[in-house]
Order: structure tokens, then sequence, then C-alpha cells
């Protein structure tokens, strides 16, 4: 059922608390924000109510200061960059509620932007505590859900205070819903799923999920070394998880009794060690020798997987194809970057290793859509029902 959006409520004069997902990568040392996407991401909500003309108070967590005051996980430097970004004036305050929050949102005129201070200073936020959402709502009159990367969590902003009041979707999240919405339910066909990254347990849930859903399943990434060894395959020192190895088999079977081609890697970069400057081979996965490890898809694997690509019009990928943070095993993973961004199809793409290649590679603008949730996307995928989303309103 789709989601009410701050397009379908009177906003004008309001006070609208806004759950926007600010948790932004930051450079240790020097306090500073060292990729402002996720600030970026948010602006179309935040612009559309200050131009229609609504009381913006914002909240978020950063990082993880579990119930304490941690002064390096303020809000400050996040307020400064969204005032940047916006050319627009933001104000903050010390906390996310009490006495100095309440005179700040009173205070607030039509179009102005408050930043409330990191929600985890308060362990009661990740405890979905119904009296501090009860505050937290009390600052409000219209509750705006733009955190999809959070809404995979019930916690006190991203639940609890949609019990207090009428809660909408924002922009980011209205657009992330519509079009994994699709993805899950109504895709356009021939569709693929290419599935990469480390384990196959992390995984395990989105390979069955998608299964059901596409035409073509392609595995890379350090999983296929779980499937081929599975498959009877030597696989050297590669990672391998030995108690998902009946898993896999299972998968492998149901693919091939719906009739679900499930490609794996033809050839691979090998490494005896998993470091730049290792020497590296290219071998046939049939071929793998005894102490290497499998670092990359090689190849003909990427002329296979991107030769079936052609010829479908949705692709949904989520895990990198090697490890990618090392350049002599990131051809694979930047391969299909670029050729998916080239296709002339619906091309999405989850999960936060994924989502980080692509737009290194200044990519994210070719693709459909870069989703900017890494677990709740992975957990939308799966098909099931996130808490954050759940709570807002349907749309009649
Ligand atoms: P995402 O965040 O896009 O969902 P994952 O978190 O599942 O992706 O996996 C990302 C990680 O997978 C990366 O750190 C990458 O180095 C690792 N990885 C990919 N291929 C291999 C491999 N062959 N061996 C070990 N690790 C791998
Ligand atoms: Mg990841």
């Amino acid at each position: 059922m789709a989601k009410k959006s701050v397009e379908d409520i009177e906003v004008q004069g309001r006070r609208v608390l806004i759950r926007v997902d600010f948790n932004v990568p930051l450079n240790i040392n020097m306090g500073a924000i060292s990729d402002d996407s996720r600030i970026r991401a948010s602006l179309p909500t935040i612009k559309y109510l200050v131009d229609h003309k609504a009381k913006v108070i914002l909240c978020s967590h950063l990082g993880r200061p579990s119930g304490k005051v941690v002064e390096g996980l303020r809000m400050v430097p996040i307020a400064k960059r969204l005032s940047e970004l916006t050319g627009l004036p933001v104000s903050t305050a010390s906390d996310c509620m009490g006495r100095e929050v309440e005179d700040k949102v009173g205070a607030l005129r039509e179009g102005e932007i408050l930043v409330l201070e990191n929600l985890r200073f308060h362990a009661e936020e990740e405890a979905n505590d119904a009296g501090f959402a009860s505050k937290l709502a009390s600052l409000a009159d219209v509750y705006v859900n733009d955190a999809f990367g959070s809404a995979h969590r019930a916690h006190a902003s991203t639940v609890g205070v949609a019990k207090h009041l009428p809660a909408v979707a924002g922009l980011l999240m209205k657009k992330e819903l519509e079009v994994m919405g699709r993805l899950l339910h109504d895709p356009e066909r021939p569709s693929a799923c290419v599935i990469g990254g480390a384990k196959v347990g992390d995984k395990m849930e989105l390979l069955r999920s998608m299964m059901e859903r596409v035409d073509i399943l392609l595995v890379g990434g350090g999983m296929a070394a779980t499937f081929l060894k599975t498959q009877g395959y030597e696989v050297g020192c590669s990672l391998v998880e030995d108690d998902k190895l009946g898993l896999a088999r299972r998968l492998l079977q149901k693919a091939e009794e719906r009739n679900v081609p499930f490609l794996l890697p033809v050839d691979a970069v090998v490494a005896e060690e998993l470091k730049a400057g290792a020497l590296t081979r290219v071998v046939p996965t049939t071929d793998i020798p005894s102490c290497s490890h499998i670092a990359d898809i090689g190849p003909q694997s990427i002329e296979l997987f991107c030769g079936k690509l052609a010829k479908c019009r949705t692709v949904l990928w989520n895990g990198p194809m090697g490890i990618f943070e090392i350049p002599q095993f990131a051809q694979g993973t930047r391969s299909l970057a670029t050729f998916l961004s080239t296709l002339n199809a619906t091309t999405v793409t989850g999960g936060g290793s994924t989502a980080e290649v692509v737009q290194e590679m200044g990519l994210s603008g070719k693709m459909t859509h870069v989703s900017t949730g890494g677990g709740a996307s992975l957990r939308f995928l799966e098909g099931a029902t996130l808490p954050g989303v759940s709570v807002l309103l349907d749309k009649e």
C-alpha cells in the first residue's frame, strides 16, 4: 500500500518534525564531514517544506554515542553544512528536547530551520522509549520520516513518535519506496539481480527473495567461493562459510526448480596475499590454485555477466564483485558499475559498499536509483515490512 507523503498534507505554518539520516561519515581527527551525500539526499524534502512555509525541525542520530553526550558527535558541523547547501540560516540546539528546544521551536517562523541535537545522546531513542517519543512528538504538529536508511529499526524517532502525530513520508523515503517497491512487485522484464559482497550469510535472504522475482541471478564477490565449493570445486584459501554450504546448495537447487539461471563466475583474479601490490593471476574457477584466494571476478566472467545484463530491462545490483578497496581487485566491480551506467534499463543499486563505488566513480546520476539505505534496502528487498514505513499513513 502506498504511503502518504509531505505532498499529501497541509504544512504551511505548522511545526514539522523530520527524521532525517544525517549519520554522515566524519573524519576522525578533524571532526570534518568526509562525505555529505546523506545531507544532500535530504535536501528535496527540506526545500519542499521551506518553500511551503513549514516550521522545519530536523532530527537525526550521528554515530554511536550509546546514550551519552559525545562532544565529537554533535550536530553543529552538519547544521553548518546544511546551511551552506541550502543557502539558508540553520539554527541548532544543545539537546533534542527540554526547555531550550521548546523555546527555539516556539520562536521558529515559517520557512525557518532548526536542527535538534543528536538523538542518540539519549539511550531512550534506541530503546523506543514511550515517554521519550511522546516528548519528541510534543515539539511538532506533523511528523515526516525521510530516513529510509533507519527505517528498519524501531526507535523512538522512527516508530514511537508516529503514535502521536500524523506521520508521512519525506520525498527521499517516497522515492526509495516507489523504486524499490516496483523492483519487488512489478519489474519491467526480463529482470536480473547481481549479488556480491563478502558473505553468503549476509545475503541469503536477499537471494531467496530475488529468486522468486527475477529472471536471472548473477553471483560474484567473496560469497561465490561458498557456492563454487558446494558444487565440488576447489577454492584454495578463499573465504568459505562452511556452515552455509548446505544453505548454498539448497539455494542452487531452488533456482534450478524455478528455472532461474544462477550464474557464478567462470574465472577469477586470485592472489596468495590479499593486499595492495600482491602478485595476481587470472584462472578459471574450475582450477583455483591451492594457496590462492579468490579476490575478484575475472575478465571472462565480466563479459559473461554483462552479456546477460545487456538483454535485461531491470537490474538490481547489491554487493561488490571483488575486494574493491584494493585497486588490483577492483576491476570486476568497476567494470560492472560502468556497464550498468550505460545500460538502457532500470538500474538500481543497494548496499553501502556498492553505493560507495558508484559514487566514487561519479556514476550515481547514470543509475536509475542508488539506494541510500544499506541495511534498510536489504531488509526491504528481502520482502520484510520495515517498522519505520508501516507506521506512516496509508494513501487512500
Ligand atoms: P554492500 O555494502 O554493498 O551490501 P557487502 O557489505 O555485502 O556489500 O560487502 C562488501 C565487502 O565485500 C567489501 O568490503 C569487499 O571487500 C568484500 N568482498 C568482495 N569480494 C570479496 C572477496 N572475493 N573476498 C573477500 N571479500 C570480498
Ligand atoms: Mg556493507
